[in-house]
């Protein structure tokens, strides 16, 4: 066997013998076992992810919690609840996941704008660690709702916009003054005094989220520092906290983009900590996309090759349902064959999917040497692509296999039309 050139930013992608392989799994195998469009993870990028975070809080009292919107399989959860990870969730599907997967209730948080009365009661009967709360009105519905388990009081934290701009698309733009998140900075004090008078509650921290795909380091110390200035003031009213929790956000490499590693950002909100004296406080984060967005491919299957007069289209079977981002937000996902064909021509083309929609494209201008059924690796597609996955146009769902080393598990089978029509009716 040849050495394997690993793809730049992909430490554990790698082409062998001209073929690609996750870890130690070829990707051909696969689809032929499993069939295609595939998502394939790798638990080692996942765990090398989480321990840059890990290294980066060393002798800190520091809380991760993984925002498993991105990506909330269960055999992906599993690998971050076996880690001793916490949990970020947004719904109450998403806390019956994490307990599904081994989660210690005690390290899960509930983020969101619209918290139902049932989510909460839920949350409370599990015994979650605190609830970011997103507004005023959502702060008195959690207070009446903890007041009705006697003896029972919610910990929340309330999620401030510091309106610093993260620099990213604007759809994932969090923490600007037009977002829907978050309370604004000139209310805050008064809503903390608020919250500490409502007997079913147990103020714990404070919590901003600025965005997602952040590439640089700047946006997080404007958002770091104007959290400390309102913790000053609210502790100033007699508002005590004792977590700061600064959100998610950090991007990853899809094409050349060079975003902090965690540890080495961390050591300099740290040292900004530090340098204000809240260095010794509880921390959390809530990273998604960086603990799981370079752990995944989707391998698709080329079904027809279709030259036009402007355009050249790749016809591959997965699709925008599959692969959403490109649609919703015009992202860039690498796309390269699983087996190198030197001997087709290099052609550009648009890569799309098969659903009837012209926003239905998965790269664009992307000069390919294929052939009919080739198979091509989407890079990047660990985070917010099966997550966000839909039946649109009565698709299945793809599988997923998560690769240890030389093992492959199934951690998901493909849905079947069955499944899709079982919660019909005439
Ligand atoms: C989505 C989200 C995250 C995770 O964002 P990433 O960009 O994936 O790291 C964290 N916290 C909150 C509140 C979120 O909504």
């Amino acid at each position: 066997m040849s050495k394997p050139h690993h793809l730049p930013g992909h430490p554990h992608i790698a082409r062998r013998d001209g073929e690609l392989h996750v870890e130690g799994r070829p990707l051909s195998a696969l689809a032929q076992e499993f069939g295609t469009p595939l998502f394939v993870y790798s638990r080692q990028w996942m765990l090398d992810a989480l321990a840059a975070y890990q290294r980066g809080f060393e002798g800190r009292d520091a809380m991760i919690c993984y925002a498993i919107k991105a990506n909330s399989s269960l055999g992906v959860l599993r690998v971050f609840a076996e880690a001793g990870c916490g949990f970020d969730i947004v719904s109450g599907g998403e806390l019956s996941r994490v307990l599904a997967a081994g989660a210690d209730p005690s390290r899960v948080i509930f983020s969101g704008v619209g918290k139902t009365r049932a989510e909460m009661r839920q949350a409370l009967e599990a015994g979650i660690a605190c609830f970011n709360v997103e507004s005023e009105a959502e702060l008195d519905v959690l207070d009446e709702v903890a007041r009705e388990q006697p003896g029972r009081r919610a910990g929340v934290s309330i999620r401030i916009n510091p309106n610093v701009d993260p620099k990213t698309h604007p759809y994932i733009s969090t923490g600007l003054k037009g977002n829907k998140f978050g309370v604004a900075h000139d209310r805050a004090v008064a809503i903390y005094r608020h919250a500490a008078s409502l007997a079913g509650l147990q103020v714990l921290g404070i919590d901003c989220h600025i965005g997602s795909q952040i590439t640089e380091s700047a946006p997080y110390l404007e958002a770091l520092e104007r959290v400390l200035d309102l913790v000053e003031a609210i502790e100033a009213a007699g508002v005590p906290l004792h977590h700061l929790d600064f959100g998610g956000g950090l991007g990853i490499d899809y094409n050349g983009d060079t975003p902090p590693a965690a540890d080495a950002l961390w050591k300099q909100l740290l040292a900004r900590l530090d340098a204000r004296g809240f260095g010794g406080r509880r921390l959390i984060v809530e990273p998604g996309r960086s603990l799981v967005g370079n752990a995944g491919v989707c391998v698709t299957e080329v079904l027809y090759l279709k030259p036009g007069e402007e355009k050249n289209f790749c016809i591959v079977d997965a699709a925008m349902n599959d692969l959403p981002r490109p649609a919703m937000y015009q992202a860039f996902h690498q796309i390269v064959p699983v087996v190198e064909r030197a001997a087709a021509a290099a052609v550009s083309y648009d890569v799309v999917g098969p659903i009837c929609e012209s926003g239905d494209w998965i790269g664009r201008d992307r000069t390919l040497q294929v052939a009919t059924g080739d198979r091509l690796a989407v890079l990047s597609a660990g985070a917010y692509c099966m997550a966000m996955a839909s039946n649109y146009n009565t698709r299945g769902r793809a599988a997923e296999v998560l690769v240890s080393g030389s093992h492959a598990t199934l951690i998901r089978r493909r849905e079947t039309l069955d499944d899709q029509l079982l919660a019909e009716r005439f």
